[in-house]
């Protein structure tokens, strides 16, 4: 019997915030409202682990930040430095033990790592390392990392660190806790972002910060410094801080997703305003896609940047004809179809007075499976809307990412095997209209090809790597006889 499985549940769904403090008197306090202001990259499991310079102390559990950091937990997480994550993962991978920052006591002494990424030949090393007599202890693709940095031989230890991130592959932006120093670390593609900053304690001491965004940074009044480059690490101990060069440079890649829908707009992503991307997302959308209509109305919270750009290019007027209830979680995040349907109703809900008799435009950053833009048109139509047109500020989605955000099967998408045209009479709209993606690349001022589109192109920037699992016994349940490596790129 043969099974092509992914040897991790969470292979390539692993959307994640981190932030680091080094040198701060409340430093777990820090990092609690650096993580509450990245809650938005990941709203399933939170931790962080601090240290005293001596030793560290971790706390990790499900749910959001605000409610698992209370007083009490953070009065249990001493010392000046402190490294913590915000986690998302898929319904059927909601363990505890996934959760991060992932800590271990190991020959290099204890660390923690906090991992925004995802590593596209993890399996492969798992796989390797197991054969060898290494016992993981979670399914996270970042697990692989603490066992290369205790397997190598180096004698300091960012050089073990580097020797563990050279043999990896994918995307990861990182920050690695030892008892008396803080790493910040970017793959050499640069998929993810990873911000510095500085912030001043109130004894007048000034504290270094890292962060997924900056918009982190802003909330504890910190002052963005510049972006951890790709391949390099940053370590940051009591004699400073210090540049490292892990890794020969590679071509950039930076995450394009982040400026269209990942990341806040009031962050600045691989050095560029999200919100201004937004916007020219949506002034560019409207000159690709013009239409005659009597207002503009964004899907909120996503689509209001964009409707924004594509009313002022229009002058069609921005009308709030969709009203987001922000008191629960994103629908995306429902594990059965079902409830993700009842879920757009529950979220959003149409203002009747403004949309009825009136020809609509409606603006989303993407579109997955399109269950929500279907929901909506339909919902529009009921509040009386005459006609409904439907834009889209990126290209059709039509291929999974390995590198970090979450999107399900390239089944699922219903960009991969339906064209634009049967994607709006599946939405039920008057018409339907995709931002291109040479409009997409302009929008974000990508005039060098630094960023990674795959998830509009399905080519990919680095292999990846699907292993076979063989069954031995004819009822399915024998032991692993061998396994196969197959590439996709
Ligand atoms: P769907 O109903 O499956 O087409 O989902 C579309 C909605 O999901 C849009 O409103 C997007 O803003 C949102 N979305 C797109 N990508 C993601 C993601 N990776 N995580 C959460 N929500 C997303």
């Amino acid at each position: 019997m043969t099974n092509c499985v992914p040897i991790f549940d969470d292979h390539f769904h692993d959307e994640c915030g981190v932030f680091g403090v080094f040198g701060h008197p409340e430093a777990a306090n820090l990092a609690y409202l650096g993580l509450y202001a990245l809650q938005h990259r990941g709203q399933e499991s939170a931790g962080i682990v601090s240290s005293d310079s001596t030793d560290l102390y971790p706390h990790k559990a499900m749910g959001e930040v605000e409610e698992i950091f209370t007083p009490a937990v953070l009065a249990k997480l001493p010392g000046s430095i402190a490294i913590g994550h915000t986690r998302y993962s898929t319904a059927g991978d909601k363990a505890l033990l996934n959760a991060q920052p992932i800590m271990i006591d190991c020959n290099k002494g204890k660390i923690a790592v906090a991992h925004n990424g995802n590593l596209t030949n993890a399996a492969e090393w798992r796989r390797r390392l197991e054969h060898r007599g290494s016992i993981f202890q979670t399914n996270s693709d970042t697990e692989v990392i603490v066992h290369l940095i205790a397997r190598s031989q180096a004698r300091n230890f960012s050089a073990a660190l580097g020797d563990a991130l050279n043999q990896l592959e994918g995307a990861y932006s990182l920050l690695v806790l030892t008892p008396d120093e803080l790493y910040a670390v970017r793959d050499p593609r640069g998929f993810r972002p990873l911000v510095l900053g500085r912030a001043s304690s109130a004894d007048g001491g000034e504290a270094w910060v890292a962060a997924s965004e900056t918009c982190a940074f802003d909330l504890l009044n910190a002052q963005y410094v510049r972006e951890v480059e790709p391949g390099e690490m940053v370590r940051i101990s009591k004699s400073g801080i210090e540049s490292i060069r892990f890794a020969a440079e590679k071509p950039q890649q930076y995450c394009i997703f982040e400026h269209v829908y990942f990341s806040r707009p009031d962050s600045i992503i691989f050095g560029r305003s999200v919100n201004l991307s937004r916007e020219m997302l949506g002034r560019t959308l409207a000159k690709e896609h013009p239409v005659e209509a009597d207002m503009v109305v964004p899907i909120p919270d996503s689509g209001v940047p964009a409707a924004i750009g594509y009313s002022l290019e229009s002058k069609i007027p921005l009308r709030m004809g969709l009203i987001r209830n922000h008191y629960i979680g994103r629908t995306f995040i429902e594990p059965s179809q079902a409830i993700r349907n009842f879920g757009v109703k529950l979220k959003l809900n149409p203002v009747r007075n403004l949309i009825a008799g009136q020809r609509v435009v409606l603006v989303d950053d993407s579109i997955v499976r399109g269950t929500t833009s279907r929901k909506l048109v339909r919902m529009m139509r009921e509040a009386g809307a005459t006609e409904v047109h439907m834009r889209i500020s990126c290209p059709p989605t039509i291929s999974p990412c390995y590198y970090g955000v979450d999107t399900p099967t390239k089944e699922e998408l219903i960009a991969s095997s339906n064209t634009p045209e049967q994607i709006c009479k599946y939405l039920g709209a008057d018409s339907l209209g995709y931002l291109s993606l040479a409009g997409l690349k302009q929008a974000v001022n990508d005039t060098e090809g630094r960023f990674c589109t795959s998830c509009y192109t399905g080519i990919y920037p680095t292999d990846l790597v699907q292993l076979e699992v063989r069954e031995t016994a004819s009822n399915g349940m024998g032991p692993i006889e061998a396994i196969t490596v197959e590439r996709e790129s």
